[in-house]
């Protein structure tokens, strides 16, 4: 007998007949004699329904009663899906985080677990329950039901198939698994039969929205291996384990991120300690920077840009005119005309050549590249914003025709 771990997102509960649909499945996996444990998001849309009602209410709502509010959405999906299991004749056992031993930090909307206790979850499967999980929560030490962040179900699944040495865990979705490009823009992309945990996390930091990265992170430092699948259809399904950089392909996928924004110092001194100046200010205040490039100095002051995400631009640039005054800059300005494009690959570290073919895509389409960022398994340009969909076609039909 095998412990099973299902993950359902919100599109996969979305309305009534899915619920129904999913307890199917559920059943399906249960009857083959398997301990079957299923952790479920809200229904939908429902987190941005709950988020904006408190908005309504509160402009800045207390973070713990927001938890308070947010954590229900996965509870209704719980009682719901339960219900249905029951319908079909087999016992299920609904469980909200806090009753299903997860323990978290006390940081409110974006808490880190801290400890499963897998007591309650193993002694219902004893019983032949089904047992389903309210993702995305936990509860603190101050007994506050806490909440792990946007799309934290994913990470619920992970730390429960960890806590629990599950067998296999599943992670269900409304698309095929994870693919080699957005086939919204690219209808030729292809369906990754296997992929390293490390290409997984930097898929989702150069915009892919296929997981959340925490739980990818957490995956990959506990080595938890995990598929991706559909809850619609049985084609397709994406492996994400430990690989070898040789059993890696040389390039994985190709992903386009429209929502970044270029910041520009002109002309600021060219001596130690400014950049640290300028991105600890940055850092201070929670933004996240992505590319740093620094042109060559003349007469002892240079240009500096960066990229940031767009949500963060407005917030990165009035820290930066500030800074800009301070350092007696020329002048500060930002640009959100530009889009990344990045190619990522764990053989690219053993394979020279591959940013050049890059490279070579991009000017035979007559795209100008105006930031550069590597790592061992992936290349970012930045470039004008209307031509990202383009340089995306042309660079994965380069690499995966
Ligand atoms: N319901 C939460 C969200 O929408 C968590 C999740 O779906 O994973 O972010
Ligand atoms: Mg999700």
């Amino acid at each position: 007998m095998s412990k099973i771990v299902q993950k359902y997102g919100g599109s996969s509960v979305g309305d009534v007949e899915k619920i129904k649909a999913v307890a199917e499945k559920i059943i399906k996996e249960k009857k083959t004699g398997n301990d079957v444990v299923v952790i479920v998001s809200a229904m939908g849309k429902t987190t941005d329904s709950l988020f904006s009602l408190a908005r309504q209410i509160n402009s800045m709502p207390p973070r713990r009663e927001l938890d308070l509010l947010l954590s229900t959405g996965e509870i209704v999906s719980v009682a719901l899906l339960c219900m249905a299991i029951e319908n079909s004749g087999y016992k299920a056992i609904g469980l909200p985080g806090f009753l299903a031993g997860i323990y978290t930090d006390t940081v409110h909307t974006r808490a880190k677990i801290k400890k499963i206790d897998p007591k309650k979850i193993l002694y219902e499967l004893a019983n032949d329950k089904i047992v389903i999980i309210a993702g995305f929560q936990g509860i603190s030490a101050e007994e506050s039901i806490t909440t792990l962040g946007r799309g934290g179900s994913d990470l619920t699944a992970i730390a429960i198939a960890g806590a629990i040495n599950a067998d296999r865990c599943e992670i269900y979705t409304d698309v095929e698994g994870v693919f080699t490009t957005d086939p919204r823009i690219v209808p030729e992309a292809k369906i990754i039969s296997e992929i390293s945990y490390e290409e997984m996390l930097e898929m989702a930091s150069a915009g892919a929205k296929v997981m959340q990265a925490r739980a990818v992170e957490i995956a990959q430092k506990y080595k938890i291996p995990f598929m991706v699948k559909s809850t619609f259809s049985e084609r397709g399904g994406t492996m994400v384990k430990e690989m070898t950089l040789e059993e890696g392909a040389v390039v994985t996928s190709v992903t386009l991120d429209e929502h970044q924004a270029k910041i520009t110092f002109f002309n600021v001194p060219d001596k130690p300690g400014i950049a640290a100046q300028i991105f600890g200010e940055l850092g201070k205040e929670n933004i996240n920077v992505d590319i740093i490039v620094q042109n060559v100095s003349k007469q002892d002051h240079t240009d500096l840009s960066f990229t940031v995400a767009s949500s963060d631009m407005e917030h990165a640039l009035e820290i930066s005119k500030r800074q800009g005054e301070e350092l007696k800059a020329a002048n500060v300005i930002c640009d959100d005309n530009i889009c990344k494009i990045t190619i990522i690959g764990l053989g690219m570290a053993n394979h020279p050549g591959v940013a050049a073919r890059m490279f070579k895509v991009l000017a035979e389409e007559g795209i100008n590249i105006e930031m550069i960022s590597t790592s061992e398994i992936r290349v970012s340009c930045v470039i004008r914003k209307n031509q990202g969909k383009k340089a995306l076609k042309s660079i994965h039909n380069e690499f995966f025709k």
